[in-house]
């Protein structure tokens, strides 16, 4: 895998040429789910004329409706250790920020913040991790991924780990693969290589391709599930936009299937990272927006991720354009969830501190479904066979119906008696909308819910 900045460059001349009618033929392709090219990609990233970003914006909101319809994964990150040995410029884990106080959780600990969140009501969670581990090396990541699954707390348990650490080698993959974890993502960061060498100083992130390649890696070692991302802000958002475009078709083509989600993280303030309060190329809420937006229509079955990095505004806003997952009552240093002090050690600061309640009281006003289901992974739908399923849309029949029993099942366990009533109002309007079949699969799974059977999908 190489990135080619000179077709990038080619790509971006090219698109600044494109006439209004251009623009509207690129859209009503995009209508069609079929994806984007290169040259479009550019094209949409030139658009400034109000009305053609109108254009834009319903297009991605139609695509959003279409193919996810109104469900909002919902999960949340678990820091596990801040211990790193690489000094990014942007964060605060960085080993040159002498001040933080490091620690890596152990196994108890980490059973304690499992616990912590099972009785919030999360069933997904991304484990996270910096780059230098204990004494038994990357052991200690698999021993906490088998912790956070052997809690139970009643019918509750985490029941979905993503992975976020390190890029690996490809022995070490196959062995995070036999430890059942969900998506394996990595970001990274930016794929423009000369920005990427000025803010990646010390230790092994500074090898660019070494982390190009982990998907490549990862894949080979069996892990069919795979979530990549940028961090936006280092270089400009344009290139890396066609960047992912590159990163995407090269794994389409090599695999069979492309990335199971997108990450759109925009840099934000860290303490002892003075780059993340000065970006090097600032990303503006509209930009942000069109970023959502394109990636909705260039990958109209990728899931794309919004973290709590964000607010709660800039966050409802982008879900109507393309998001499909979001992380809620998230902290970002290790121990938070389980201690009275939330915000000791952050990673950087966060946009979004609600509860998990009270997001899911919120996305359900707006019209969402907060879906905290895992049936696909469980069932093997991943990878090539996911995509076979998405393509024709018939993913649908599954992921509406598990989407409305993963939310009843919170409603009834966790939920607080506001959230309640507004949840139950949205699975009324949702089941009002859905289609004879998958209507009648829902009824039966959520009349299994109200009778008390837990963890129903299909
Ligand atoms: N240490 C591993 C790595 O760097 O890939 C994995 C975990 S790292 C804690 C997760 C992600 O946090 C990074 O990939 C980066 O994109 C993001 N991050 C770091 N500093 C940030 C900041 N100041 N604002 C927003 N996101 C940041
Ligand atoms: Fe370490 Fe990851 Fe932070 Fe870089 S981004 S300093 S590798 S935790």
């Amino acid at each position: 895998m190489k990135i080619d900045e000179g077709n990038i460059e080619k790509s971006l001349q090219r698109g600044g040429q494109k006439s209004e009618s251009d623009i509207t033929e690129i859209l009503a392709r995009a209508r069609k789910l079929e994806g984007l090219e290169a040259d479009d990609v550019a094209a949409l990233c030139n658009i400034s004329d109000p009305e053609l970003l109108g254009e834009l914006f319903r297009a991605a909101r139609d695509v959003k409706a279409e193919i996810y319809g109104h469900r909002l994964v919902l999960f949340t990150p678990l820091y596990v250790s801040n211990l790193c040995k690489n000094d990014c410029a942007y964060c605060a884990f960085r080993s040159s920020n002498r001040g933080l106080n490091r620690r890596a959780l152990s196994m108890e600990e980490i059973a304690s913040e499992t616990a912590a969140l099972v009785d919030e009501g999360h069933k997904r969670i991304l484990l996270v991790a910096g780059e230098a581990y204990p004494r038994d090396g990357f052991d200690y990541i698999l021993r906490a991924i088998d912790t956070v699954y052997s809690v139970k707390r009643g019918s509750g348990e985490i029941r979905r780990v993503n992975v976020n650490v390190a890029p690996l080698e490809e022995a070490d993959f196959k062995r995070l693969k036999e430890h059942d974890i969900g998506t394996y993502q990595i970001f990274q960061e930016t794929y423009h290589r000369e920005t990427y060498s000025k803010v990646h100083l010390r230790g092994a992130k500074t090898d660019y391709d070494w982390r190009l390649q982990a998907m490549d890696r990862a894949i080979s070692a069996g892990i069919d599930d795979v979530g990549i991302g940028v961090l936006f802000g280092l270089a400009d958002w344009r290139f890396e936009l066609l960047a992912l475009h590159q990163h995407i078709r090269h794994l389409e083509k090599e695999f069979g299937f492309g990335p199971h989600t997108i990450s759109v993280p925009r840099l934000e303030p860290a303490t002892g990272a003075d780059l993340a309060s000065n970006p090097p190329n600032p990303v503006s809420d509209l930009a942000f927006r069109k970023i959502v937006a394109i990636l909705r229509l260039m990958v109209p079955y990728t899931g794309i991720i919004m973290s709590t990095r964000e607010t709660a505004d800039i966050r409802r806003e982008t879900f109507a354009l393309g998001v499909s997952q979001i992380s809620a009552g998230s902290r970002t240093n290790p121990g938070a969830y389980s201690a009275s002090d939330k915000h000791t050690a952050e990673q950087f600061s966060l946009g979004d501190v609600r509860s998990l309640d009270e997001v899911v009281a919120d996305v359900a006003r707006l019209g969402y479904i907060p879906s905290f289901c895992t049936g696909c992974y469980r069932l093997g739908r991943t990878g090539a066979d996911f995509m076979d399923l998405a393509k024709p849309g018939d993913i649908k029949a599954h992921c509406a119906p598990n989407g409305l029993s993963s939310f009843l099942e919170y409603l009834m366990d966790y939920a607080q008696p506001e959230t309640q009533e507004a949840g139950m109002l949205s699975i009324a309007n949702a089941l009002e909308t859905m289609d004879p079949e998958p209507r009648r699969r829902a009824q039966v799974m959520l009349e299994k819910i109200r009778a008390g059977r837990r963890d129903v999908f299909c």
